[in-house]
């Protein structure tokens, strides 16, 4: 392939599982001097700003933003509710949980995982055991990641919490949504959600360093009865400041905070309901391209069934380590640029699609027949008729 003619040239399409693609309003909204960060504008957006962003996670509690990515998050949400010694549960359905449960270890938590793997989702029955046999509640919280984005694995939060309350446990339900939110439904106050951590660089379509802590009462109440907090990470201020820069323990995200401003108003001028449903239908279409590729022997869904893949990630896998020289042409040769495998064994032939954020269903088509130009250009086995299969379901009715 070394003397491939690349058509890379023109406006290149990054379809990783986030960063995603970003609106031009956003990166307009951002292409500004800096304001004043004691009074004015920025400082008068806020409420609004607050109430919409709550409006996305669906809760009415409250939310304290940081100058941080997810891993920020994280980390800002642990050191709120766990204090060193304490137990957290990680259920793991991919490499995020490990991540979290990692943190929670590195501020003196014991992390006990149950290790479902990177191709199952949640197994209630060995979760139930584990809680069964916590009699003296040892576990403050359970790290619940909602869509494993290096397996693609969305687990069922609202089933975590059912579980938790037929067992009378009392730790809090913490939930990952970094990349569901804005892309799979996530429902923080109908799911019985104690705490939300995410991030503003996927389904919020915004450039990656502003993060987000969602936290009820009951969350409320385990953070006054911790012994410590570290002061930056506390969210008591950061949540009900009495000055603005409280919010941020310092100087604001000043042109984060407008272009986030502007991904709200596109989100919630689309409507909630509709992005989910847009994205469902775009996952859809991937899907269908995908079962008809796979006929070919050479490609592999990581998630076998459809009811536990994420709208918002889909991880796959090419024989014969076909996945890397797949992406390499589609970057190289067409200004297409998927998402590495992550977390898997097989390196070289996991891979995966970002379908968060900021897409159109011509976006989809296009990302599709970028792949089928690389299996044919890579002679890669597969079967015919991809393109139509998703263009199919993108023309059904909903
Ligand atoms: C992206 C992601 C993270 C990590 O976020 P960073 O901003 O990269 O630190 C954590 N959890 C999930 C589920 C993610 O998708």
């Amino acid at each position: 392939m070394t003397n491939q003619l690349s058509l890379a040239q023109g406006r290149e399409y990054l379809a990783i599982p986030g960063p995603s693609v970003m609106p031009d309003a956003v990166l307009q909204a951002m292409h500004r001097p800096s304001p004043n960060i004691y009074d004015g504008e920025l400082v008068d957006m806020m409420p609004a700003l607050l109430q919409d962003l709550r409006r996305v996670a669906r809760t009415e509690h409250n939310v304290a933003i940081y100058i941080a990515n997810g891993h920020g998050t994280w980390e800002a949400a642990l050191s709120n509710v766990i204090a060193p010694g304490e137990t957290v549960l990680a259920p793991a359905s991919g490499r995020f949980t490990h991540g979290w449960a990692e943190m929670a270890e590195g501020i003196g938590a014991q992390a006990q995982l149950i290790d479902f793997g990177t191709s199952a989702a949640w197994d209630f029955d060995k979760i139930a055991d584990v809680l069964r046999a916590d009699t003296d509640h040892k576990i403050k919280g359970v790290l619940a990641v909602h869509v494993d984005t290096s397996s693609s694995i969305r687990n069922d939060i609202s089933g975590l919490r059912a579980l938790l309350d037929d067992l009378n446990h009392p730790a809090l339900l913490m939930a990952d949504c970094i990349a569901s939110l804005g892309c799979d439904r996530f429902e923080m106050d109908a799911w019985g959600v104690d705490v939300t951590v995410t991030a503003c660089q996927k389904g919020l379509m915004t450039p990656a360093g502003m993060g987000f802590v969602f936290f009820n009462e009951k969350a409320q109440v385990k953070r006054a009865a911790m012994p410590r907090v570290s002061q930056y990470w506390d969210w008591q201020p950061r949540a009900n400041p009495e000055l603005f820069y409280q919010h941020f323990n310092g100087t604001a995200p000043t042109h984060h905070l407008y272009g986030l401003r502007t991904a709200l108003d596109l989100i919630h001028a689309e409507g909630i309901e509709a992005v989910w449903a847009r994205h469902e239908r775009l996952a859809c279409a991937i899907w269908a391209a995908c079962e008809v590729w796979t006929q070919g022997g050479a490609l592999e869904f990581n998630v076998a069934d459809p009811a536990h893949r994420s709208h918002a990630v889909t991880a796959l896998r090419l024989t014969e380590g076909r996945g890397t020289p797949l992406r390499n042409y589609t970057e190289n040769t067409l200004g297409l640029t998927l998402g590495i495998g992550l977390g898997m064994e097989d390196w070289d032939g996991c891979f995966r699609l970002g379908h968060m954020g900021h897409l159109n269903a011509q976006m989809i088509m296009a990302m599709l027949g970028g792949i089928e130009t690389a299996m044919a250009a890579l002679d890669i086995p597969r079967g015919q008729g991809a393109l139509e299969a998703a263009a199919a379901t993108l023309a059904k009715s909903p």
